[in-house]
């Protein structure tokens, strides 16, 4: 049976003669499993990373989400987490121990930086960040206690790119783990698993929910390596996902394939827009011309989503950005993307923050995420908050 994309999503691991043949598999809302014999029941316990015994562990509606993201992500295996940061928290976790020490990226998400940097440091594990454009500062940063890489790619607000293959490789040579965070380009653009890496991660909440309306996360990986989050952070933090939210989930999925095609070509229209308008100086996207590692990009990403920054003419004051954004009648000033809706995030609304560190980014730039509506409706939108300026 073929293993593409639209098997994975509509087929894999269903099994509608156990529930009716209903098209829409069953939300199992329940903590716990009955059985019938003492033999069962120890059985069951004895294999709780897969047998439903108890939620916390295995049920039903998760584990078919997993399986169809471990599948879309290229991996023996996947769990699933309440929210992206909990995902990351928990490989990272997993595979370090007092002493050791991890090379990170430069500017991870504020809350990876915070775990890292804040809550592992607590632990005795230490951090060096590098600019990860170049990987050979990930070899130059390696110590006699390294455990693992940990990279993001791409960055979701910058942009910049690693290269998922090279670094993996310097990893392996080292006996080193590499973790990435492949929340920005989403499990239908890039797969770091196909390039080597050894755990994947996502902040689910954004294009695989897809709704707006669930935070979730997902780590991927071999069987091993996933059998090893489950013994211990897994079950110990307990930070899994409800099975109602896996069900959204799944509903999400199905339509991942048609979603991520339109936010990207409404990225696209919208980008050949804002390269016409003189107030925009600078484009990050990694598909935009202007990306400095664009051959990187088309090298390890299928195509890149609705997600991508813009930079205004340092002419303006931050009250005339500040203007433009309250301007937009259709973009929703808010965090997150991946969902339906466009999203509009000034990087200014940064300043008074305490979740990130002091501003490593210009506050000029604005982020933009393009969500599934008429490309029209929404270029219409920015031209008239760019006349809102004038
Ligand atoms: C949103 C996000 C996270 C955190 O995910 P949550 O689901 O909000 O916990 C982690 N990494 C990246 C790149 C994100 O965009």
């Amino acid at each position: 049976m073929s293993n593409d994309i639209d098997f994975i999503i509509n087929f894999l691991g269903e099994h509608q003669d156990g529930y009716h043949r209903a098209v829409s598999p069953p939300i199992f809302q329940t903590t716990n499993f009955g059985f019938q014999t003492v033999a069962d029941l120890r059985l069951a316990l004895a294999n709780e990373s897969t047998t439903p015994f108890y939620t916390r562990g295995t049920n039903p509606t998760n584990r078919l989400l997993a399986q169809k993201l471990a599948a879309l992500e290229k991996a023996e295996a996947a769990l699933l987490f309440a929210s992206g940061s909990a995902a990351i928290a928990a490989a990272v976790m997993a595979n370090v121990q007092h002493g050791d020490h991890i090379v990170s990226v430069q500017k991870p998400y504020s809350w990876t930086t915070k775990l890292m940097s804040n809550l592992l440091h607590r632990f005795g594990v230490q951090v060096t960040y590098v600019d990860g454009t170049e990987p050979k500062n990930f070899e130059k940063a390696i110590q006699p206690n390294t455990k693992l890489f940990y990279l993001e790619s791409p960055n979701s607000l910058t942009f910049e790119l690693q290269d998922i293959g090279a670094i993996s490789a310097i990893a392996k040579a080292h006996g080193l783990l590499t973790l990435v965070d492949n929340s920005c380009a989403g499990p239908l653009f890039q797969n770091p698993m196909a390039l080597g890496a050894d755990l994947v991660m996502h902040s689910a909440t954004k294009y695989i929910a897809g709704h707006s309306d669930a935070v979730a996360g997902v780590v991927c990986g071999s069987q091993a390596l996933i059998e090893k989050i489950f013994a211990s952070e897994y079950m110990t933090l307990g930070g899994v996902l409800s099975p109602f939210n896996a069900w959204l989930l799944l509903r999400g999925l199905r339509t991942l394939p048609l979603r991520m095609a339109k936010s990207a070509e409404n990225a696209q229209k919208i980008m050949q827009y804002l390269d016409t308008q003189p107030l925009v100086t600078k484009i990050y996207h990694p598909f935009h011309p202007q990306h400095p590692q664009l051959q990187l990009a088309k090298q390890q990403m299928k195509n890149a989503g609705g997600l991508f920054s813009f930079e205004l003419s340092h002419d303006l004051s931050i009250g005339q950005i500040e203007q433009f954004c309250n301007s937009l009648k259709r973009f929703i000033l808010a965090v997150s993307w991946g969902g339906y809706e466009s999203l509009i995030f000034p990087l200014c609304a940064l300043t008074d923050s305490a979740n990130y560190q002091k501003s490593t980014v210009s506050p000029h730039i604005i982020r933009i995420y393009t969500g599934v509506e008429d490309a029209a409706v929404l270029i219409d939108d920015l031209k008239q908050a760019f006349e809102a300026i004038f």
